[in-house]
């Protein structure tokens, strides 16, 4: 069974009430007997006293005499109406001519029973013997005195009523106080703190009552502790720890509360995606404590820029998402992008570090662009990475068509080792010629993808893709092996001509390639004075001091080392002192321009530092007899390009150079 408090105190409550009142009532009923036994002994003791004097009285004079001593008695006995004095049944004398008659057996109190109080009430009179002598016989008269019923029932009504005050009425008016306090100070709080232990609503108030405040008190403190534990675990599950901006839950809630509202206002939102530029140099120079407070700081700039109802949030190292929602039109859009920005631009100061930093946006609007957070996050996402391309410190909004080019970029990612099983790649070879002889001297190789379906994929559209998923490295190693092997087919037929090799710097960067390289060198054999790895200057980037061991181990080799593209990069000449340089290939860009002044002075001022450092030049992309002329005047080594050949397949390059050889 199942108990209330309530019911608990109730049961409790009439449990007492029933004991008490039990007392209450044999005590009640025991002091009415004491009473009627007391009023009996009082009529009893008077009754026996004028008996007594009677008796005496009668020896001297006759009974009819004392009539003065009965009314004296009886006015004097408030329990006693009247006296009557009989001769058997013959009256003799009364203080009251009503009483004229005796009494029976049954009218007479005998106090024998138990209940006296009963027979007081309802006997008529009490009697006695008056004893008198006639010569030696003794008789006697009957003395009776009549009960005052009324008196002695106002005796017995004025104990009930005093009866029913004490013990009924005052006992009712306490347990009610007792009730209401109990109410008041036990069960109201303990039901409050019952509500409270549930819903953690009001705090309920103290306990007048101090185990129970006690009990309170520690309750109430875990309950705060839980709540703020509980609080600050929700917000942990929300915030971005470093930052203290939102991460991606609060971002998922706050962007689903937005789309929401725009379905009903029809209202368009924008979702910026913002990257920082070269963060990784930041930490990779600074320490990864200086990129933090960096990020510290540049999450509280874009917060301070932004309006209240804007979303900032941190999902990923240095990215940032950004929910517009208040702008007129994209001027004002892109106003607010240029402001934060502008504003990332200033330079910082991170603990007296002094920093430039810029960041490229993209950005998506809602619905057109997406109708869920995460289709706008991967489509701003692909326009951040335009941003990057054309440049970066920019931002570019995302379009069908960026759309469909990075679907092309995912596709070729994706097909892209499978086409290394299939053996869809094959190296193609463009000849390089002596530009004072024009015999062909050497060949470079040039990777092209044949794809069954798509056809010849060129280089520049999946070789980029390929440094950047770093599969760039293994189909690196095929390149190697594949020219190397080649390398070694032309000399087993006598022909010991100059092999360029392309090698991209994350390749060259891997611990394992001058180890593979002196591996095949090994296998097969070859003249490696006569293998050229082609490396662009973006391999000085990073950590020149590993690529300083590597170069000088591919050079201890025997290999040699040209650097590609020369002049589009980050040229710093100094390089070319330091590093074990043999060849510059002066870009196709400069070739174009060879006849304007700027272009003319740059070929010129290339290939006399090159002769200064005994270095090599290779001019690429050389389409005309002129551009020929031109670089023979100027001195330069070797030239590539269309006006000998494009870039062919084996057996063609093969053929080329037999026909060459025969007539150059
Ligand atoms: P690159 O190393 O600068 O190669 C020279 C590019 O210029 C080649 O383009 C070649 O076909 C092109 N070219 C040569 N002469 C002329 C000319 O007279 N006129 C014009 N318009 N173009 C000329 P390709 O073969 O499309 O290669 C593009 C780039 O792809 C290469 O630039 C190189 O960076 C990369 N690449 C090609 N094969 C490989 C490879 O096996 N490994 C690596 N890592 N990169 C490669
Ligand atoms: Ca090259
Ligand atoms: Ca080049």
């Amino acid at each position: 069974m199942n108990l209330s408090i309530k019911n608990f105190t109730i049961g409790i409550f009439l449990l007492l009430i029933i004991g008490l009142y039990a007392v209450f009532i044999n005590y009640f009923f025991s002091q009415r007997e004491l009473t009627a036994r007391v009023i009996t002994r009082s009529i009893t003791n008077d009754l026996s006293e004028l008996s007594y004097i009677l008796s005496k009285h009668v020896r001297k004079e006759p009974i009819t005499t004392s009539r003065a001593l009965l009314d004296r008695t009886a006015a004097n006995s408030i329990y006693v109406k009247a006296i009557s004095i009989f001769d058997d049944d013959k009256l003799l004398l009364t203080t009251d001519p009503k009483y004229l008659t005796a009494l029976n057996s049954n009218e007479v109190f005998k106090a024998t029973q138990n209940k006296i109080h009963k027979e007081l009430l309802t006997k008529i009179g009490f009697e006695a013997d008056i004893h008198y002598y006639v010569g030696k016989n003794q008789r006697s008269y009957t003395l009776i005195f009549y009960i005052d019923h009324h008196t002695i029932n106002e005796n017995f009504e004025h104990a009930r009523e005093k009866f029913f005050l004490l013990f009924v009425f005052l006992p009712i008016i306490l347990i009610l106080l007792f009730w209401l306090a109990i109410r008041r100070f036990i069960a109201i709080p303990l039901e409050l703190l019952r509500q409270y232990s549930y819903y953690q609503s009001q705090i309920p108030y103290p306990f007048k009552i101090k185990e129970l405040e006690y009990i309170r008190s520690s309750m109430v403190q875990t309950f705060l502790r839980l709540e703020q534990e509980r609080a600050d675990l929700y917000n942990l599950s929300r915030t971005d720890t470093l930052s203290g901006l939102a991460n991606r839950n609060h971002l998922q809630e706050r962007v689903e509360h937005i789309i929401e509202q725009s379905k009903r206002n029809k209202k368009s939102f924008a979702l910026l995606f913002l990257d920082l530029d070269h963060f990784k140099s930041v930490n990779d120079s600074l320490g990864h404590d200086i990129g933090d407070e960096l990020l510290k700081n540049i999450a509280h700039t874009i917060q301070d820029i932004l309006r209240a109802n804007d979303v900032v949030a941190r999902i990923g190292g240095d990215e940032f998402i950004i929910v517009l929602t208040d702008f007129k039109d994209e001027i004002e859009l892109i106003e607010i992008i240029t402001r934060i920005q502008n504003r990332l631009m200033k330079p910082w100061v991170i603990k007296t570090f002094p920093i430039n930093i810029s960041s490229s946006i993209g950005i998506t609007l809602y619905p057109k662009d997406g109708e869920n957070l995460l289709t706008l996050m991967k489509n701003a996402d692909i326009a951040m990475y335009e941003a990057k391309e054309k440049g970066r410190r920019g931002y570019h909004f995302f379009t069908e068509e960026l759309n469909r080019k990075t679907q092309k970029i995912i596709e070729l990612t994706n097909s892209m080792s499978d086409a290394l099983n299939n053996n869809h790649y094959e190296l193609f070879y463009q000849a390089q010629n002596s530009v004072l002889t024009n015999e062909i001297i050497g060949a470079e190789a040039l990777i092209r993808w044949k794809d069954p379906e798509k056809g010849l994929i060129p280089p520049f559209l999946f070789i980029p893709i390929a440094e950047q998923n770093g599969f760039i490295v293994e189909l690196g190693k095929w390149v190697l092996e594949t020219a190397i092997k080649q390398k070694k087919a032309w000399e087993d037929q006598g022909i010991d001509i100059k092999l360029a090799i392309n090698v991209a710097a994350k390749q060259m960067k891997e611990k394992d390639f001058v180890h593979d390289l002196e591996f095949l060198l090994n296998q097969y054999q070859v003249n490696a004075n006569n293998i050229f790895l082609e490396i662009t200057e973006y391999i000085f980037l990073h950590n020149n001091s590993s690529v300083h061991k590597t170069f000088s181990e591919i050079k201890k080799l025997g290999v040699q080392i040209s650097l590609d593209d020369f002049g589009t990069g980050y040229s710093s000449l100094s390089y070319l002192k330091k590093f074990p340089i043999d060849v510059l290939k002066i870009d196709k860009t400069f070739l174009d321009d060879y006849n304007s002044e700027e272009g003319s002075v740059f070929i010129e001022t290339i290939i006399n530092m090159a002769q200064t450092l005994k270095l090599q030049v290779v001019a690429e992309g050389v389409e005309t007899k002129e551009q020929v002329q031109y670089l023979k005047e100027k001195h330069c080594d070797v030239y590539q390009g269309y006006i000998c050949s494009k870039p062919v397949p084996i057996k063609e390059f093969n053929t080329l150079y037999k026909q060459k050889k025969s007539a150059p």
